[in-house]
């Protein structure tokens, strides 16, 4: 009794929204691994490209189309071959943060980043 030693946690960081997930929540597809939660806004993402309807969430701020309607449009992002939907504002907070990733680069100038 009382043998315990510390607890190991693991995670694994999701390249995609670059949080730290336990290894359960990451899915591990072909040539990439991704969090059950990109995938899931992915997948609001495509239906509401499809549907013309945002049912989904915020990617950022976790808002749900409900809280958010009314506030008008939903920005969409394509990135590594995945969208995520997101608010204006956590759009406009996005860009500002990935700026650097972004900068000089075709898509920089495409969402007018360029300098
Ligand atoms: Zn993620
Ligand atoms: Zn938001």
């Amino acid at each position: 009794m009382g043998d315990h030693g510390p607890t190991v946690v693991i995670t694994e960081r999701c390249p995609y929204c670059s949080k730290w997930r336990s290894p359960r929540d990451i899915l591990r597809m072909t040539g990439f691994t991704i969090c059950v939660q990109c995938e899931q806004r992915h997948i609001e993402a495509l239906a509401a490209l499809s549907s013309g309807e945002f049912k989904g969430e915020c990617s950022e701020c976790g808002k749900s189309a409900d809280q958010l309607r009314g506030t008008g449009e939903m920005a969409v992002h394509f990135e590594a071959g995945k969208y995520r939907v997101m608010c204006l504002p956590c759009d406009a907070i996005y860009v500002m943060k990935r700026r650097d990733l972004y900068g000089g680069t075709e898509f920089a100038r495409d969402i007018g980043l360029a300098a």
